[in-house]
């Protein structure tokens, strides 16, 4: 078989491994595949390239064109799935672990380009939260914004997820407008590679916003200033040694880390055996265990079961775990593959060691596979009698095909033994009694960065106690880092600076692109329903002529819809209510009215009217009062060639020019 020499990819070219190269292994049977790093890289010329060059061109982009190219990225990736695929089975996951790390990711893409659409506006600026009047008269406001850094982000990963990894980071980084260096675990480095080939040979990405380097980083994080970020997922060890960097903490560099988790599952105490509850966690653990021969960070390691249960549940795993079938993960029958190398099959069985008198060993002997060429392991159920007395299973991460069972007495004990892992990822709950679910989290969601409850209902759709979803978020206090990254755009805000920026109305809508109460409203010189989506302007605004509310229109409604609650039928029945003067005209005939006043009747640009958002009824219209109508155009967001969403600013005022309806009217006009 011939080695394949990784190369790094900086300052636009392609760079071969050095003398010093490290050798990689195959998972499957110890072959040399790959040789990469070792090669002299200049890191200032890496983060010169990233600054000057990637950051620049991603910044002239909108957030809309940026996720365009994520969502070219990610069909150019879905492409090319099989090669990814069949060079991955090199790193022991089977085909069924491609789903996570390989369709999960291109996943990942695919989201954060859809979120970059349709909650990012089509500008640079992403506006934070709404403004803030700061003075009396609403002449000075204030608006938090997020703009990109200015520097690099530099992702450092773990050799379990070569591609996800990779793409969880990079798809929020490129979609705040930040260059990316990607700095994958050198195990797996192989995998990555070919997919950092795929995206740049695809032509979409400008030059500069991804650079790839194989092996090490020499002094990069030397060189780090406060425009970049790290984004770190592995070992503890190493996110300690990274983050205590001097120069970073000197430059207050961000840091985001992920790192050891030891996740628990708790099977609710409503779960008794012939439950579709038991049978489900049961199911879980048994996936956890063995999906990526359990080298994933969100695995369960401690299974925390009622101890009247803990035989139950110890034979029902049992049983699964002697029917999976761990080799080759080439083979179709394979249920587990191996770990990535031979040294993490080492690390593995230390730490079992580690766990010593704490545990004994239900199934899974590891002597089964000690003549095996490759890193294979059997999956490993540990039963730890004593939990309250132990403390390396708490403490104490066998990153690999390894889990615990831990008995705990009630409820509150549960959640103090979930605790006790000081900072996790994720913990599961299955039960179907919501009181156990609400006491789980209230006891332990600070401890965890997500909690995943499943029980009868939403089995058939649930995602898994161990897939982070890009939706939400992924990271966990203490042990697991302290670190959070996906949730949506709530990612994406890692790589963006917020500012509080304070001024006029003017200034705030200039800067924002967004129409703000107060500022300058404008004559379009038509009716703005006649104008296109293209050439209506930020603030186009129309005030329209009166019109009396009769009591005989308040009466019309009311028998006309079926609306006829006291309010708008009885005086004497509404003075007595403390909001209303007497009878007043419904909410929704204003509404009605309003649209009546503004609407260009013929046809014309506006396409559909598609909804209200943030309606208030300020103050109470009785029979008499005339009513009007100002229309701004608040915001535009493309849709599509041929269609664009205008969100417009509604204000209804009465006769004194008070305020009587505000909300803002959403429209599809076309371009
Ligand atoms: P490491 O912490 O050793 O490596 C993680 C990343 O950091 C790799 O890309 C590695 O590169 C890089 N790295 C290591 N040292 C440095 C350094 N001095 N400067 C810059 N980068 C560095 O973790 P592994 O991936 O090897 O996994 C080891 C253990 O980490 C696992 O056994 C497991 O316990 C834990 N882990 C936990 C995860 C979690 O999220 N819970 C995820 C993955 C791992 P290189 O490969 O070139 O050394």
């Amino acid at each position: 078989m011939t080695v394949q020499n990784v190369q790094s990819f900086v300052a636009g070219r392609w760079i071969a491994p050095g003398d010093d190269a490290r050798q990689i292994a195959s998972a499957i049977d110890g072959q040399v595949i790959a040789q990469a790093g070792g090669a002299a890289l200049d890191m200032q010329e890496v983060l010169d390239f990233a600054r000057s060059t990637g950051g620049p061109a991603l910044r002239k982009l909108t957030f809309h064109d940026r996720a365009r190219m994520l969502k070219a990225l990610a069909l150019e990736l879905n492409k090319h799935k099989d090669a990814l695929y069949e060079i991955s089975y090199l790193t022991g996951a089977t085909r069924s672990d491609h789903a996570f790390d390989i369709d999960g990711g291109i996943g990942t893409m695919f989201v954060f380009a859809s979120k970059g659409r349709r909650e990012m506006p089509d500008g640079q600026v992403y506006l934070d939260g709404s403004p803030e009047q700061l003075g009396k008269t609403g002449a000075f406001l204030g608006q938090h914004i997020c703009t990109p850094l200015l520097g690099a982000a530099v992702h450092i990963n773990a050799y379990n997820f070569p591609l996800w990894g990779m793409l969880e980071k990079l798809a929020p980084t490129l979609l705040a407008g930040v260059p990316a260096i990607v700095k994958p675990a050198t195990d797996t480095c192989y995998v990555t590679e070919l997919a950092v080939k795929i995206m740049l040979d695809s032509g979409i990405l400008p030059a500069g916003a991804l650079q790839f380097i194989a092996g090490g980083v020499g002094d990069l994080l030397d060189r780090l200033d406060c425009q970049d970020a790290v984004s770190f997922t592995g070992s503890a060890a190493t996110a300690l040694k990274l983050r205590s960097n001097p120069r970073l903490l000197g430059n207050a560099v961000r840091f985001v880390a992920e790192q050891d988790s030891l996740n628990a599952s708790i099977l609710g105490p409503d779960a008794e055996p012939g439950t579709p509850e038991f049978d489900l966690f049961v199911k879980e653990v048994h996936r956890e265990m063995t999906t990526k021969a359990g080298q994933k960070c969100t695995a369960i390691r401690r299974i925390l079961v009622p101890e009247d249960r803990i035989e139950a549940v110890s034979d029902a795993l049992a049983q699964r775990l002697a029917k999976t079938v761990v080799g080759d993960p080439r083979d179709e029958a394979t249920r587990m593959g191996a770990l990535v190398s031979k040294g993490q099959k080492a690390d593995v069985l230390a730490r079992v060691a580690e766990l010593g008198a704490e545990v004994q060993r239900l199934c899974g002997n590891p002597d089964d596979f000690a003549d095996s060429a490759g890193a294979f392991l059997p999956p490993m159920l540990l039963l730890c009698a004593d939990p309250d007395g132990a403390q390396r299973v708490h403490d104490t991460e066998a990153f690999g095909p390894v889990s615990t069972l831990l008995p705990y007495r009630d409820l509150d004990h549960a959640i103090a033994l979930a605790n006790r892992g000081g900072g996790s990822l994720v913990t599961s709950v299955i039960t179907h009694d919501a009181g156990v679910a609400r006491d789980v989290v209230l006891g332990a969601a600070a401890y965890h960065g997500r909690i995943y409850i499943n029980d009868r209902t939403s089995m058939k759709e649930s995602t898994g106690h161990g897939a982070p979803m890009p939706h939400m978020i992924h990271g966990g206090p203490g042990r697991a880092g302290g670190g959070e990254e996906l949730g949506g755009v709530r990612g994406v805000k890692h790589y963006m600076q917020r500012t509080a920026v304070q001024g006029s109305p003017d200034m705030l809508t200039a800067i924002g692109g967004t129409w703000v109460p107060g500022a300058t409203q404008k004559d379009g010189g038509a009716h703005p329903f006649t104008r296109r989506f293209g050439v209506l302007e930020i603030g186009e605004t129309i005030v329209t002529a009166p019109r009396t509310v009769t009591l005989e229109d308040i009466a019309h409604f009311a028998e006309f819809t079926g609306d006829t609650f006291y309010a708008h039928m009885d005086d004497a029945a509404a003075k007595r209510n403390p909001f209303f003067p007497g009878r007043v005209a419904h909410g929704y005939l204003l509404l009605s009215f309003a649209a009546g006043l503004f609407v260009e009747p013929n046809e014309g640009p506006v396409l559909a009217n598609t909804g209200l958002d943030n309606l208030r009824f300020m103050k109470p219209v009785s029979a008499g009062s005339a009513i009007h109508v100002r229309l701004t155009v608040k915001a535009k967001t493309p849709r599509n060639a041929d269609y664009g969403e205008v969100r417009w600013h509604v204000t209804l005022l009465d006769q004194d020019g008070d305020k009587v309806a505000e909300y803002e009217l959403l429209t599809m006009n076309a371009a």
